[in-house]
């Protein structure tokens, strides 16, 4: 029977660690600040956007939330984002995705200023993590990597198995475990015999959005499990991308869903936000 990784938990500990930040920031007069950028109504952007707003007010960060209508044009979009990343009192900008049809989200998202970009989804972020340069990671993927510190177990030459290859989870996960010396192999729609393969991993990390299509006996007795996906069922509730009970038998640790990754999600976009403030301090002193 496997260790839960409680994400809640280590959210806390990561949003305790923020507001320590942001006290030493605002002690010196900056008071981090997050532009919440949400375009339309759709009910669960709504609710992602308000947790998130809320989580700041928690650590000490303003938000200044943006609401535009979802007939807004693209340019005045791209525009409002580019004057937010001009105002000095703005030091991450988050765009709630995804965007109303119709909207060109990469011209969005390329308009995010780079050093102001905290949920790390810009050309030049995935271009610096590629590189292995400094800059901001995306946040799920980060909140990945602290879980997995949570378990004490090194990463270095680990067999490390991710499934989904998207821009937001899938590749830069898998950059970031390369980064921590794994050896990592990535498995997506067109993978052949995705069991074989999960069943030689060390860790896997399951990105796809399908409920519980990794099965539980499927893992290698012992592994690291980090189940990404939120799935909601029919008949209402939540599953992830793994068969928890089952997972849970063989692994030797295991996030759950809800309250496993979801929460560092949130706990990681603060601790960007502060470290944007922290930078952009540092170079106008
Ligand atoms: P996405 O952009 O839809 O990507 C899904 C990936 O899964 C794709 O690369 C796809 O392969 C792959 N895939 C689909 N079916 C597969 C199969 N049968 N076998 C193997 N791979 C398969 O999704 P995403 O944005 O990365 O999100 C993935 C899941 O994580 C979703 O459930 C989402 O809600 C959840 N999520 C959670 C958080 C959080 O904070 N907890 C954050 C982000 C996302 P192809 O590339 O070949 O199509």
């Amino acid at each position: 029977m496997s260790t839960i990784l409680d994400g809640k938990l280590v959210a806390q500990a990561v949003q305790a660690e923020v507001a320590r930040a942001v006290a030493a920031l605002r002690a010196r007069g900056v008071v981090p600040g997050l532009a919440t950028v949400l375009v339309g109504d759709d009910p669960a952007s709504r609710v992602y956007i308000g947790s998130k707003e809320r989580a700041c007010a928690q650590v000490g960060i303003r938000s200044l939330g943006e609401r535009l209508p979802a007939d807004t044009r693209t340019a005045d979009l791209v525009a409002r984002v580019r004057e937010l990343g001009a105002r000095s009192d703005v030091h991450g900008i988050l765009v709630q995705l995804p965007l109303p049809a119709g909207i060109d989200a990469d011209a969005v998202i390329e308009a995010i200023a780079p050093g102001k970009d905290v949920d790390g989804l810009t050309a030049i972020s995935q271009g610096r993590l590629l590189a292995g340069r400094p800059g901001l990671r995306p946040c799920t993927p980060l909140g990945i990597m602290r879980l997995l510190r949570e378990t004490g177990r090194d990463l270095a030459g680990a067999r490390a198995v991710v499934l989904g290859r998207s821009l937001l989870v899938g590749k830069p996960v898998a950059l970031l475990l390369l980064e921590q010396h794994a050896t990592v192999t990535m498995c997506h729609s067109r993978t052949r015999d995705l069991a074989a393969t999960v069943g030689d991993a060390d860790v896997v990390v399951a990105a796809v959005g399908h409920p519980e299509l990794v099965r539980g006996d499927w893992i290698k007795e012992g592994a690291i499990v980090i189940d990404v996906g939120i799935n909601r069922l029919p008949g209402g509730g939540l599953v992830g991308d793994v068969e928890f009970a089952s997972a849970r038998a063989r692994a030797a640790w295991i996030t759950p869903v809800p309250g496993g990754v979801g929460p560092m999600t949130v706990a990681m976009l603060l601790a960007n936000t502060a470290a944007a403030a922290a930078a952009a301090t540092r170079e106008a002193a």
